[in-house]
């Protein structure tokens, strides 16, 4: 049997960065220590994060003291408002991906464009892009939406920075015919495309495939969707424990990839748990 597992497979930058800063506040700050929200959409580490005494709390209201770590998407400006109302220590794990995305947000809405997220509009990212605008901004999940909209002047777009490319494209190609002057920014972060592209070649290659990731994740399902177009035999699995020994009968050729919060002692379980039944 042949295994190819994804370079890009595991934490993504902005992720990693998020994981170290509350891994270094479990240390210096271990009383009294919060995520708002769970830190990444992987249930596996985030019961890990809970161990170290990192506890999750679903509104900033619910914190009455302490440290706050914000997740890698970032926080709408309400909740930071009401941290610094409480008087809580702020670690802000925002990624600068996600940041650039936010002065991408203002900077058309200072030139006079109207705004056009292509995202989930209930994504924290999403959602706290748009509370920092002083004029709302409209979100489409795909084309058809689009038609609902507009017409525009000036329209700006950018994208939530896990969303796939090709609908980015699609949205701005038909954005053409709805606007006089369309001015737009590829916000899509640089390691989604990459993860997206290599699953994609990946899932060409091989007779099963494996996409491992939080069953919340959105770039994780996203990426099972990707792979199950291209090979139908494509499981979204959680944990090793879940793969069925069925999915690797007469399958000679199996990659792996992962989402942007799949830990990598996780992908490593799973790699072994393939070896481990195809020699059974
Ligand atoms: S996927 Fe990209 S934008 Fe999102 S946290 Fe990771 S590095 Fe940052």
């Amino acid at each position: 049997m042949k295994l190819i597992v994804a370079k890009s497979a595991g934490f993504c930058f902005g992720v990693k960065r998020a994981m170290d800063m509350a891994l270094e506040a479990a240390k210096r700050f271990p009383k009294d220590l919060y995520t708002l929200g769970p830190l990444i959409h992987n249930p596996q580490a985030v019961e890990y994060l809970g161990q170290l005494g990192i506890e999750v709390k679903d509104k900033v209201e619910n914190i009455p003291k302490g440290t706050v770590i914000f997740r890698s998407h970032g926080v709408s400006l309400q909740d930071l408002k009401k941290a610094r109302e409480n008087k809580l220590r702020i670690i802000d794990a925002t990624c600068p991906i996600v940041k650039r995305a936010h002065f991408f947000a203002k900077f058309l809405h200072r030139n006079g464009y109207s705004l056009l997220i292509v995202g989930e509009a209930d994504h924290p990212e999403v959602e706290a892009i748009r509370s920092y605008l002083d004029k709302d901004a409209e979100v489409v999940e795909n084309a058809r939406e689009l038609k609902r909209l507009g017409p525009w002047e000036k329209l700006g777009i950018i994208a939530q920075t896990t969303q796939s490319f090709s609908l980015f494209k699609e949205i701005v190609a038909n954005s053409l015919e709805r606007a006089k002057e369309v001015r737009l920014f590829n916000t899509i972060c640089r390691t989604t495309m990459v993860r997206q592209e290599e699953a994609v070649e990946i899932a060409k290659k091989v007779d099963c495939m494996m996409v491992i990731g939080g069953y919340n994740s959105g770039n994780t399902q996203r990426l099972a969707a990707i792979c199950k177009e291209i090979q139908p035999h494509s499981y979204h699995i959680e944990m090793a424990r879940e793969i069925h020994p069925r999915w690797l009968a007469n399958r000679e050729r199996v990659g792996i990839t992962a989402g942007a919060s799949t830990p990598s002692w996780i992908i490593k379980e799973v790699e072994e748990e393939i070896r481990r039944l195809k020699k059974a």
